[in-house]
Protein backbone atom coordinates (compact mmCIF):
# COMPACT_ATOMS: atom_id res chain seq x y z
CA UNK A 1 0.00 0.00 0.00
CA UNK A 2 1.42 3.80 -0.67
CA UNK A 3 2.18 5.75 1.90
CA UNK A 4 -0.11 8.56 0.51
CA UNK A 5 -2.94 6.01 0.88
CA UNK A 6 -5.13 7.90 3.27
CA UNK A 7 -8.31 8.67 1.59
CA UNK A 8 -9.26 11.81 0.69
CA UNK A 9 -13.30 12.20 0.99
CA UNK A 10 -14.24 15.73 0.24
CA UNK A 11 -17.49 15.52 1.48
CA UNK A 12 -18.24 12.68 4.15
CA UNK A 13 -21.71 12.91 4.27
CA UNK A 14 -21.80 11.85 0.47
CA UNK A 15 -23.91 8.67 0.22
CA UNK A 16 -24.62 8.50 -3.46
CA UNK A 17 -20.82 7.54 -6.03
CA UNK A 18 -19.72 10.32 -7.88
CA UNK A 19 -21.82 11.03 -10.65
CA UNK A 20 -20.62 11.43 -14.69
CA UNK A 21 -22.71 11.30 -17.76
CA UNK A 22 -21.92 11.54 -20.94
CA UNK A 23 -22.36 14.77 -22.82
CA UNK A 24 -23.93 13.18 -25.57
CA UNK A 25 -26.34 11.46 -23.23
CA UNK A 26 -27.59 14.29 -21.23
CA UNK A 27 -28.05 16.14 -24.80
CA UNK A 28 -29.94 13.88 -26.35
CA UNK A 29 -32.38 14.03 -23.41
CA UNK A 30 -32.73 17.59 -23.20
CA UNK A 31 -33.50 17.43 -26.92
CA UNK A 32 -36.34 14.70 -26.00
CA UNK A 33 -37.55 17.21 -23.18
CA UNK A 34 -37.53 20.23 -25.94
CA UNK A 35 -39.20 18.15 -28.39
CA UNK A 36 -41.98 17.43 -25.49
CA UNK A 37 -42.64 20.27 -23.87
CA UNK A 38 -45.08 21.38 -22.60
CA UNK A 39 -45.89 18.01 -21.68
CA UNK A 40 -42.77 16.28 -19.42
CA UNK A 41 -40.44 14.08 -21.06
CA UNK A 42 -39.62 10.81 -19.14
CA UNK A 43 -36.28 8.24 -19.65
CA UNK A 44 -33.65 6.67 -18.36
CA UNK A 45 -29.79 6.68 -18.01
CA UNK A 46 -27.84 3.25 -18.96
CA UNK A 47 -24.77 3.78 -17.09
CA UNK A 48 -21.64 1.40 -14.96
CA UNK A 49 -20.14 1.72 -12.06
CA UNK A 50 -16.93 2.45 -12.23
CA UNK A 51 -15.00 0.53 -9.61
CA UNK A 52 -11.05 1.07 -9.23
CA UNK A 53 -9.52 -2.06 -7.88
CA UNK A 54 -6.26 -1.09 -9.44
CA UNK A 55 -5.36 0.56 -5.77
CA UNK A 56 -4.22 4.04 -7.98
CA UNK A 57 -5.18 7.56 -6.80
CA UNK A 58 -7.88 8.91 -8.72
CA UNK A 59 -8.06 12.14 -10.01
CA UNK A 60 -8.49 14.79 -7.97
CA UNK A 61 -6.75 12.71 -5.15
CA UNK A 62 -10.10 10.59 -4.30
CA UNK A 63 -9.39 7.04 -3.79
CA UNK A 64 -12.62 5.77 -5.21
CA UNK A 65 -11.50 1.97 -3.90
CA UNK A 66 -10.91 3.80 -0.15
CA UNK A 67 -14.20 6.33 0.15
CA UNK A 68 -15.87 5.85 3.19
CA UNK A 69 -18.69 4.71 1.55
CA UNK A 70 -16.96 2.32 -0.50
CA UNK A 71 -18.93 2.93 -3.52
CA UNK A 72 -17.86 3.11 -7.18
CA UNK A 73 -18.04 6.28 -9.52
CA UNK A 74 -20.77 6.02 -11.85
CA UNK A 75 -21.30 6.99 -15.57
CA UNK A 76 -24.08 7.50 -16.81
CA UNK A 77 -23.52 6.84 -21.02
CA UNK A 78 -26.85 6.65 -23.08
CA UNK A 79 -29.95 7.98 -23.11
CA UNK A 80 -32.89 5.06 -22.93
CA UNK A 81 -36.65 5.86 -24.04
CA UNK A 82 -39.34 3.47 -22.45
CA UNK A 83 -41.55 2.87 -25.39
CA UNK A 84 -44.38 3.14 -22.47
CA UNK A 85 -43.44 6.51 -21.50
CA UNK A 86 -45.84 8.56 -23.87
CA UNK A 87 -45.73 11.64 -22.08
CA UNK A 88 -49.09 12.51 -22.10
CA UNK A 89 -50.96 14.36 -19.49
CA UNK A 90 -52.61 10.81 -18.45
CA UNK A 91 -49.45 9.08 -17.96
CA UNK A 92 -48.61 9.63 -14.71
CA UNK A 93 -48.92 5.96 -13.77
CA UNK A 94 -45.55 5.72 -15.14
CA UNK A 95 -43.32 6.04 -12.98
CA UNK A 96 -39.96 7.06 -14.68
CA UNK A 97 -37.85 6.02 -11.37
CA UNK A 98 -38.41 3.05 -11.21
CA UNK A 99 -34.66 1.60 -11.82
CA UNK A 100 -34.75 -1.58 -11.75
CA UNK A 101 -32.34 -4.50 -9.86
CA UNK A 102 -29.32 -5.55 -11.83
CA UNK A 103 -30.17 -3.21 -15.03
CA UNK A 104 -27.60 -1.04 -16.66
CA UNK A 105 -30.56 1.72 -16.08
CA UNK A 106 -28.98 3.62 -13.44
CA UNK A 107 -30.51 6.67 -13.61
CA UNK A 108 -34.03 8.65 -14.16
CA UNK A 109 -34.84 11.74 -16.37
CA UNK A 110 -37.78 13.62 -16.03
CA UNK A 111 -38.81 17.34 -17.41
CA UNK A 112 -40.94 20.29 -15.41
CA UNK A 113 -42.07 22.51 -18.41
CA UNK A 114 -41.89 25.34 -16.19
CA UNK A 115 -38.45 27.54 -15.77
CA UNK A 116 -36.61 27.54 -12.66
CA UNK A 117 -38.20 24.12 -11.54
CA UNK A 118 -35.47 21.91 -11.59
CA UNK A 119 -36.19 20.38 -7.92
CA UNK A 120 -38.27 17.27 -7.43
CA UNK A 121 -41.99 18.11 -6.81
CA UNK A 122 -43.92 16.28 -3.76
CA UNK A 123 -45.33 13.37 -5.94
CA UNK A 124 -41.26 13.33 -7.47
CA UNK A 125 -39.90 12.60 -3.99
CA UNK A 126 -42.32 10.26 -3.36
CA UNK A 127 -41.05 7.95 -6.06
CA UNK A 128 -37.36 8.99 -5.57
CA UNK A 129 -37.56 7.92 -2.01
CA UNK A 130 -39.13 4.48 -3.13
CA UNK A 131 -36.71 3.93 -6.40
CA UNK A 132 -33.48 4.63 -4.94
CA UNK A 133 -30.87 5.48 -7.08
CA UNK A 134 -30.15 8.85 -8.67
CA UNK A 135 -32.70 10.98 -10.91
CA UNK A 136 -32.20 14.28 -13.00
CA UNK A 137 -34.94 16.86 -13.28
CA UNK A 138 -34.58 19.63 -16.28
CA UNK A 139 -36.62 22.45 -16.46
CA UNK A 140 -37.76 25.03 -19.34
CA UNK A 141 -35.48 25.46 -21.61
CA UNK A 142 -33.35 22.82 -21.22
CA UNK A 143 -29.99 23.78 -21.28
CA UNK A 144 -27.50 22.44 -19.74
CA UNK A 145 -27.69 25.00 -16.68
CA UNK A 146 -31.31 23.96 -16.35
CA UNK A 147 -30.17 20.71 -15.12
CA UNK A 148 -30.24 19.16 -11.63
CA UNK A 149 -29.33 16.01 -10.81
CA UNK A 150 -30.71 14.63 -6.95
CA UNK A 151 -30.23 11.53 -4.85
CA UNK A 152 -33.31 9.40 -3.44
CA UNK A 153 -33.87 11.83 -0.77
CA UNK A 154 -34.25 14.75 -3.13
CA UNK A 155 -30.72 16.07 -1.82
CA UNK A 156 -28.87 17.68 -4.96
CA UNK A 157 -25.81 15.95 -6.14
CA UNK A 158 -22.99 17.48 -8.29
CA UNK A 159 -22.46 15.67 -11.25
CA UNK A 160 -19.37 16.00 -14.15
CA UNK A 161 -20.49 16.02 -18.00
CA UNK A 162 -18.09 13.94 -19.65
ZN1 LIG B 1 -41.13 16.03 -11.57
Amino acid sequence: MPANAAPIVANPEKSVPAIKIKKNALLSALEGAKNMHPDEFIALFRGNEQSDTSGKTKKGGIDISQKKDGKPDLLLTELIIPPFATGDEDSSSYSPYFIPANSSEKASFHSHPDPDTAYPSDEDLYYMARSGGVHFIACWPFRMQDVACFDAAGKPQPFAIV
